[in-house]
């Protein structure tokens, strides 16, 4: 095992896409790997508990079942999103406050219950992953560019009261990843991202599972507060 194997670490969705890659990453470098999820097959070696990130009372159970068997949470990759893709004028109330409820409130939730175990622990690592259309912007996406880039302001206060005691919070924005959330996009808009990606292809899964681990290892103790990208280039940075 690693220096940094033997963790508790929790990922939220992890039964698919890049939730399902960053739990795999742990689980082979040996770390106890658990998830909060709703619905599908998970991979080997991971602790299921259902759960619905849009529920206080669903997430709080869900993490007292993982830490009865895995000990208190290490490790948060608050993982799990969705989009509700409209134009605005067409975009309704519901459309916008679930994808709020689901991708930022949802990881506040996560986070909160967390950070109990990591202060009493003085260490921990939480980890949002947004997107790099927090800061690039998306039509048709309001709601979710507006969910992803609350999330950077969620890390750095989380970072500025939580720093002290060990506890680092960063912020992954991947850009376009081949899964099921950019598989749904109409194709003309695929090829739109293709030829605005300086690295000329869509990242993996992978991609973003590696920058995950490094920002929860031992090499990435001194990065908080951070947003790292892993867009191949399409958000230069942002
Ligand atoms: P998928 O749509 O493939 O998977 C989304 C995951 O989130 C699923 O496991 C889903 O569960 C889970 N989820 C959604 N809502 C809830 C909820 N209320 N409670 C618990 N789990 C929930 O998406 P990706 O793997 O592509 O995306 C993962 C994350 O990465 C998301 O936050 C997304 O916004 C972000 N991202 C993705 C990019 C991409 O190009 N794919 C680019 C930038 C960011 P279920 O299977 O039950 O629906």
């Amino acid at each position: 095992m690693s220096e940094q194997s033997g963790r508790s670490v929790l990922v939220t969705g992890a039964n698919r896409g890049i939730g399902r890659a960053i739990a795999e990453r742990f689980v082979a470098a040996g770390d106890r790997v658990a998830t909060i999820y709703r619905s599908g097959e998970l991979p080997d070696g991971v602790l299921g508990a259902r759960g619905d990130v849009r529920d206080t009372a669903s997430v709080d159970a869900a993490f007292t079942e993982i830490e009865a068997q895995h000990g208190p949470v290490e490790v948060v990759v608050a993982n799990a999103g969705v989009t509700r893709d409209q134009l605005l004028m067409r975009m309704s109330d519901d459309d916008f406050e679930t994808v709020i409820d689901t991708n930022l409130t949802g990881a506040f939730r996560v986070a909160r219950r967390a950070s109990k175990g990591m202060i009493r622990a003085r260490r921990g690592r939480i980890v949002l992953i947004s997107s790099v259309v927090a800061l690039y912007g998306g039509p048709g996406q309001v709601n979710y560019s507006a969910s992803k880039a609350g999330l950077v302001g969620m890390a750095r206060s989380l970072t500025r009261e939580l720093g002290g005691r060990g506890i680092t919070a960063n912020v992954v924005a991947p850009g376009f990843i081949d899964t099921a959330m950019t598989q749904a996009l109409p194709e003309k808009q695929q090829a739109a991202y293709l030829g605005a990606i300086p690295a000329g292809r869509f990242g993996t899964v992978d991609d973003v599972a590696a920058a995950v681990q490094f920002l929860a290892g031992p090499d990435a103790a001194y990065i908080t507060g951070a947003v790292i990208p892993v867009d191949g280039g399409l958000g230069m940075g942002h």
